[in-house]
């Protein structure tokens, strides 16, 4: 397994796998974090690995996601959802692929741009279903 998986690789599918679901523009930025500090835009947590921000003049959301994902990062997103007991063991055994992890952190955010409602654990379970019922996979 790579120890870094570059998401920039696979924009132009990840934009055409979101324009199925909704108009959205998807930005990879090296550091979700220090991006969020140039622009003012508040972010309390230095290892977000994506996030989706709605502009509030014209309503268009905009995903972005760090260009690189570690296994570090991708672990620390598994044992949370471990942690939260809302996926059996062979489905986050699923997500451990580094490729079905990214579409997973889009999906995740589209799902909070379809409906601002949802919590964390309905994003998530939301997008798993989207990657079984489609079987969704990246090239
Ligand atoms: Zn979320």
């Amino acid at each position: 397994m790579e120890k870094h998986l570059c998401v920039l690789n696979y924009v132009d599918q990840l934009r055409e796998l979101s324009s199925r679901y909704i108009q959205v523009d998807i930005e990879i930025v090296p550091n979700i974090f220090k991006w969020c500090e140039e622009k003012g835009v508040p972010e309390g947590h230095p290892f977000r690995i994506a996030k989706t921000l709605k502009n509030l003049e014209n309503g268009r959301y905009l995903i972005l996601i760090n260009q690189y994902l570690t296994s570090e990062n991708i672990s620390s997103v598994l044992v949370g959802i471990e942690h939260s007991n809302y996926f059996s063991s062979d489905q986050i055994k699923k997500i451990t692929d580094q490729k079905i992890f990214l579409i997973h952190l889009l999906l995740h955010e589209i799902s909070h741009a379809l409906d601002e409602t949802r919590s964390e654990e309905q994003c998530d379970l939301w997008a798993l279903s989207q990657i079984e019922t489609n079987q969704l996979t990246l090239d």
